[in-house]
């Protein structure tokens, strides 16, 4: 559920219609909801107590969206945060993450960034490979600290909706296999820079079927039961985010109600504390980029180009992953045509979808790219030398420009000629 809905003709986010923000902000401009934010953490967390979880950690994946606002009204409510770098440490910590919520992954962190997240006592850095393993002995140990890992495992389990976004299976570069797993805890556990907490997953994201996420989570319970027989302490399970969400025309994910319970039934008597690192299944639904037809053009061959002033720097998921977003004209008339709808950046993948059917649009109207929450404003760029696009974050009927589009002279003011020109 979500709180984007038509209010008397007009497609308003909660209690404000898009059409102010768009005029107030200008377009492009992506708007996210705090109730559906709110609303998408709390069944989550529901459900995961429901099924008999106790004090479940949920870290929010901030690389699905990293605002400051999203991610203070999801602390809030008590979330923890899944960073993957340093300045995700520090927009989680910016954002009012208590350190012992905050879960660093990642395949390639740096001496920097480890030094960093073990100063600021991150519940556990989940360590990806051996040679990493021993970086963070190393840098803890010349700090005089010991850093708490978790080790990730790759289950070999093939999930997820596309190639780009699969991490489960042996050929992908993520986490260790299960024997190596056994063995870096026992290691671990014997290093004077390391304390050895938990084992982690992840296996893919945008995952619409509990199968693959079962048969993983029930490989990692036999994980930690081998290492508790072998007298290591095992105190946290992190099963990873990847659950799907329901973009409009695709597969339907499971709910979380399912999800929760087949996580209970999985992890049954197992006494550790279970961590989650949702990010797509928070925020994706809560989010819309709004665009504006700068014309229709209507090819003699019969082709009718919608082409918008948001482009495939502003919202990448079309061109990277082939997705598919629903579109909505804010203010819909009846009738219906068939329209390729793409930017005005010049590349041919600059297409944000081909022969969609929408109701008549004109030059000036305003559509709003739906489930646009999550991996649409973090993999923003200034391709083409595009202002970076704002974001706004509404709470009933208030909005907040939460970050605002830069000017001109802001994006060039960042760069400076070499002293020889
Ligand atoms: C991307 C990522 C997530 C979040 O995935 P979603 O599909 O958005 O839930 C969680 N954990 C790790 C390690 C990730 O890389």
């Amino acid at each position: 559920m979500n709180h984007f809905e038509l209010r008397e003709g007009e497609l308003a986010c909660e209690g404000v219609p898009l059409s102010r923000i768009a005029e107030a902000v200008g377009t492009p401009v992506y708007v996210y909801s705090s109730a559906t934010l709110e609303r998408h953490f709390t069944v989550l967390r529901d459900a995961l107590v429901g099924a008999g979880l106790k004090d479940p950690l949920i870290a929010f994946a901030v690389k699905a969206n990293s605002n400051l606002a999203v991610l203070r009204t999801l602390a809030n409510l008590g979330a923890g945060a899944d960073v993957v770098s340093e300045g995700e440490v520090r927009r989680a910590l910016a954002a009012g993450v208590p350190p012992e919520r905050i879960v660093f992954s990642g395949v390639g962190k740096t001496e920097a960034e480890i030094a960093f997240a073990v100063e600021t006592g991150v519940a556990e850095i989940n360590v990806e490979s051996e040679p990493e393993l021993h970086l963070v002995n190393r840098v803890a140990q010349q700090m005089g600290r010991r850093a708490t890992v978790a080790i990730r495992v790759n289950p070999d389990v093939a999930a997820g909706g596309h190639a780009k976004i699969a991490t489960g299976k042996a050929d992908n570069k993520f986490g260790v296999s299960f024997s190596e797993a056994e063995r870096l805890y026992a290691n671990a556990s014997n290093m004077a820079g390391v304390r050895p907490a938990g084992v982690a997953c992840h296996i893919g994201s945008q995952i619409t079927d509990l199968a693959p996420m079962e048969a993983a989570f029930t490989k990692m319970r036999g994980l930690v039961e081998r290492l508790k027989a072998e007298g290591l302490s095992v105190e946290r399970l992190d099963l990873g985010g990847g659950l799907g969400v329901p973009y409009f025309n695709q597969p339907t994910p499971p709910d979380p109600e399912a999800y929760a319970a087949m996580i209970g039934r999985v992890t049954k008597g197992l006494d550790v504390q279970l961590a989650f690192e949702p990010g797509r299944m928070i925020a994706a639904n809560a989010g819309v980029l709004i665009a504006r037809v700068n014309h229709v053009h209507e090819r003699p061959e019969g082709r009718n180009f919608l082409v918008l002033d948001a482009a495939m720097n502003d919202l990448l998921r079309p061109a990277m992953y082939d997705a598919y977003h629903d579109i909505r004209p804010l203010k819909p008339r009846y009738g219906a045509v068939t329209y390729d709808v793409v930017g005005p950046v010049c590349e041919t993948g600059d297409t944000f979808t081909r022969d969609r059917v929408l109701p008549p649009l004109e030059a000036g109207d305003l559509i709003a790219f739906m489930s646009a929450g999550a991996y649409g404003a973090t993999m923003a760029s200034e391709y083409n030398s595009r202002l970076l696009v704002p974001e706004v974050l509404v709470k009933g009927d208030q909005f907040a420009v939460v970050r605002p589009r830069p000017t001109y002279e802001d994006m060039l003011a960042r760069e400076a000629a070499a002293p020889w020109l």
